[in-house]
């Protein structure tokens, strides 16, 4: 069984980027709808008692798991935005190596956040907004609905961005630049993404 982990900050921590509201929802239906529905389809079968990660890859390898593979991977997926924001930045600030490394692949940090808008508000439908590790460089890339970088080998997550409508429509209607650029802004964690880095190399 998996479980579905406590939120990293207060449901009205991110105001007024996101909003109480969106939040509850966010967690309280979709996260957790994901984790329970990963929860039913494992019960009973060899899945039952492996990790996430395991069952997500096994999920990936074959179509007849497309269900248990969609609500899996946005299970892992929201944890992994969820531990991407921050209500206090200043706190989890960039740090010197990292924003070299930032420096050295995007020219600087302002090209970083306009990639990840830009990326994150081409990305046709339901999907998500990731700057990764690609064999050694820093990328920001997009997958559609449930896709996610664990499945791919050459791509190590490092934050992400979640571009479903309903991570922002209660809030902005239509207007997913507008959030994306609040967030992109205001509330990710550099030092959430430094130690997932630091972990790869
Ligand atoms: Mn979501």
């Amino acid at each position: 069984m998996i479980t579905l982990p406590q939120l990293p900050f207060a449901f009205d921590a991110l105001q007024p980027i996101i909003s109480e509201k969106t939040l509850r929802f966010h967690y309280e239906k979709h996260h957790a709808g994901y984790v329970n529905t990963t929860n039913t389809l494992i019960k009973g079968t060899d899945l039952e008692n492996k990790t996430l990660e395991q069952i997500i890859l096994t999920a990936a390898s074959d179509t007849v798991y497309t269900k248990l593979f969609n609500n899996a991977a946005q299970s892992w997926n929201h944890t992994f935005y969820w531990n991407s924001l921050t209500p206090e930045p200043q706190k989890h600030q960039i740090s010197p190596e990292f924003l070299a490394q930032i420096n050295k692949d995007f020219g600087n940090i302002e090209e970083l956040q306009n990639l990840l808008i830009e990326q994150g508000l081409n990305q046709f439908a339901s999907g998500w907004v990731w700057l990764v590790l690609n064999n050694g460089s820093l990328q920001v890339v997009t997958t559609s609905n449930a896709d996610t970088p664990l499945t791919k080998p050459n791509l190590k997550p490092l934050l992400c961005v979640d571009v479903w409508e309903h991570a922002y429509y209660l809030d902005y209607q239509n207007l997913r630049k507008d959030y994306l650029t609040g967030v992109v802004k205001n509330l990710l964690n550099w030092e959430f993404a430094a130690n997932n880095l630091e972990q790869i190399t």
